[in-house]
């Protein structure tokens, strides 16, 4: 590969596009995906949306167990 093809390359690895409004940019100007100006909207990226998924499926779990002990000690009393 040539001067100019490794410096296009990369060029294109450090732009990316918003997964939100799909604007092109370079990537220190994104987060987790997400341009600034949805950023500043509270728009959040796929790892942001992941992370507040599982903490909020480890709360749904905790809820369900908590009940079902309920539900047991009240039923074995
Ligand atoms: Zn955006």
């Amino acid at each position: 590969m040539n001067i100019l093809g490794a410096m296009a390359e990369v060029g294109r690895e450090e732009k990316e596009a918003c997964c939100h409004c799909g604007k092109v940019w370079y990537k220190e100007h994104h987060r987790d995906g997400v341009c600034r100006q949805c950023q500043s909207l509270g728009r959040v990226g796929p790892q942001e949306l992941a992370r507040r998924k599982r903490s909020m499926l480890t709360y749904l779990i905790a809820v369900i167990v908590i009940f079902l002990v309920l539900i047991v000690s009240a039923i074995f009393k």
